[in-house]
């Protein structure tokens, strides 16, 4: 197994796209889909199961930083909702998609500092999936 990266390491390199370990390789083979193996080092990502945890976070970031701010815009409240909520929900699914492999890269990042891994047993129900 190889070392942990530093926290503040692996979460700049996670927020790149790049492996934790090595920020060489790029963790996503697509948008969201991680590389099994790091293209460049070889370390297994596929260990670090990130799970709804990314998603939860995005809710989290975009719910904070983006929805309550968008509150204090008079055009929000006055404006005819046949056009507001269209534009809003547009403007929030744009966001939050953005914001989706940034925050899976960090919260991979993280999981290899933490070195919290999935257990890979033969015969736990992770291998199974
Ligand atoms: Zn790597």
């Amino acid at each position: 197994m190889s070392q942990s990266p530093a926290f503040a390491t692996a979460l700049s390199r996670g927020l790149r796209g790049r492996c934790p370990h090595c920020g060489d390789g790029r963790m996503f083979q697509t948008y969201l889909k991680v590389n099994p193996t790091c293209p460049a080092c070889g370390v297994d990502l596929a260990r670090y199961p990130a799970d709804d945890g990314p998603a939860y976070f995005t809710m989290l970031i975009v719910g904070h930083m983006v929805i309550v701010p968008l509150l204090f815009i008079p055009w929000v409240w006055q404006g005819p909702p046949a056009v507001v909520i269209p534009v809003a929900l547009v403007f929030l699914t744009a966001v939050t998609l953005s914001f989706l492999p940034w925050v899976k890269g960090a919260f991979i990042g993280h999981m290899a500092y933490l070195r919290a891994t999935a257990d890979r047993t033969p015969g736990h129900t992770a291998d199974e999936a």
